[in-house]
Formats: structure tokens, sequence, C-alpha cells
């Protein structure tokens, strides 16, 4: 869809669409007295009304209506076409920046930002029959996310200790791939992210211990910055037994180092 080029210092005021351009599917959405106000703003006057946190880190899909995204998606792109404008980058004839400002804006919101704007995927939980409560390892899961201070990308690897309860409810293998991915397709720092993800393996297993290791490449250290290409950051989680027990630690440690 070709973008529509407007001066950058209306762009934040313009409205994302003309109604006549609005898809059947934002029509429904869409509330007449919302008739030239932003969808961004639409949706986060409902985030304020829950008196919701709306961080870079934060999901915000409950505030998001089906459609919407769409709506979400033209908004950036118009937006970052202003920033194409004030980059001086002249988009009209240079034909590998024509639709540049509707990649990128489909690219955050569908993409790489993605879990802030979709559902948690659904973890179905089984009994422990086995009872099992032997150490588990998960990993190395790729990671992909960025930094929200630059919104540099950051690629990693993950692993995730589990030690079950008899009583736990165990997840698939894969859902842990999928839980990482939604809590990382998000803009944030690493330290929390880890957080993140240890809380919702907890409140999910209910383990008796739960620890996270991630090693990732920040690349604004890397293409920015200090230029420094072999930077790498190393962090970790540590809940309940494995917090406790040092041997336990030294278990998980040594299993990964073999890696
Ligand atoms: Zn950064």
């Amino acid at each position: 869809m070709p973008i529509k080029k407007t001066p950058a210092k209306t762009a934040t005021k313009a409205p994302v669409k003309k109604a006549s351009n609005i898809k059947p599917a934002k029509k429904a959405v869409a509330k007449k007295s919302d008739a030239g106000t932003p969808l961004s703003v639409i949706i986060r006057r409902r985030i304020e009304a829950q008196k919701a946190r709306f961080h870079a880190n934060d999901n915000i899909s409950k505030f998001i209506q089906p459609g919407e995204l769409e709506g979400l998606v033209d908004e950036v792109a118009e937006k970052m076409q202003a920033v194409l404008e004030s980059l001086v980058i002249d988009t009209e004839s240079d034909h590998n920046t024509k639709n540049t400002s509707q990649r990128v804006a489909k690219m955050f919101v569908k993409e790489v930002f993605n879990g802030r704007y979709i559902e948690q995927p659904t973890l179905t939980k089984f009994p422990n029959v086995s009872r099992l409560n032997e150490l588990m390892i998960i990993g190395p899961i790729t990671v992909r996310s960025a930094c929200s201070h630059h919104l540099c990308p950051i690629m990693g690897r993950i692993w995730i200790g589990v030690l079950p309860s008899k009583e736990s409810a165990l997840i698939g293998l894969s859902k842990y791939s999928r839980l990482t991915e939604w809590v990382m397709c998000r803009p944030q720092i690493q330290e929390e992210a880890v957080v993140e993800l240890a809380d919702m393996l907890e409140k999910k297993i209910k383990p008796i211990g739960v620890a996270i290791v991630m090693d990732a490449d920040h690349f604004c250290m890397q293409w920015r910055g200090v230029k420094d290409r072999d930077s790498k950051m190393v962090n970790s989680v540590m809940r309940g037994a494995f917090l406790k027990d040092s041997n336990l630690r030294r278990e998980l440690l040594s299993l990964l180092d073999k890696r």
C-alpha cells in the first residue's frame, strides 16, 4: 500500500486514515466520537482507564480489539514516513526506501514487538504422572529481542532449568520456546526479561526451583556506542531450590558449561 506523504511537522497530529479508507474490520471497532483520533490514543485511553502500565516490555493485548493491529501498523507507517523525511531521505525517487515506512511499521507491530500486542500463548499443562523430580534443562532457546534504550537487536540464547515437585503441573517442551519468544518480542532490557520469564514459569509450573541463564549479543554495543564486537551479556535468575542449594546450582551450571 503506498504511503501518503505528510509534512513532518504535522504528522503527529494527522488522523491515521480518512474515513473513506477505513477497512470494514476497523469500521466495526471505531466509534463515531473517536473519528479523527489516532488509534494509539484510543488504546492508550483504555489502558489509563484501567490504571494499567504500558511500558515497552508490557503486554497490552487485552486493550486491543480485533482488527486494530492493522490500524496500528498504518499509524506507525505514517509516523515512520515522517521520520524518514526528517532524515532527509528522498523516499519518492529512491526505490529502496519507497515502502520502508510500511515495512518497518509491520516489522515492529506484527513481528519483532509482537509480544506486546498478542495474548500469551496457551500453555497446556499436564499432571506430573511419573512424579518426576529430577533436574530438567531446556535449551538453548534462541532469543531475538531489542533493547528499549535504542531499539537495537539483542540476539542470544536462553537455558531454563526446572526442578519440578511431584505435584507440579508440567508444560510441553515446545511451550518453553513459545513463552520465551512471547516475552522476548518486546523492547526491553535483558535483566528484566529473564525475571519476567522466571516469574511466569514459577506461576505456571509451581516447581521447587527454576533457573534461567541468558547469554546475548547487544547490538547497541556493537553497531553503535563503544562498537565492541565481542561484548556479550550473561545473566541468570535463580529461584527456590536453585537459590538455596549450591549443589543443584553447580550441577546446572556444569551441565551448561558442556554445551
Ligand atoms: Zn541499547
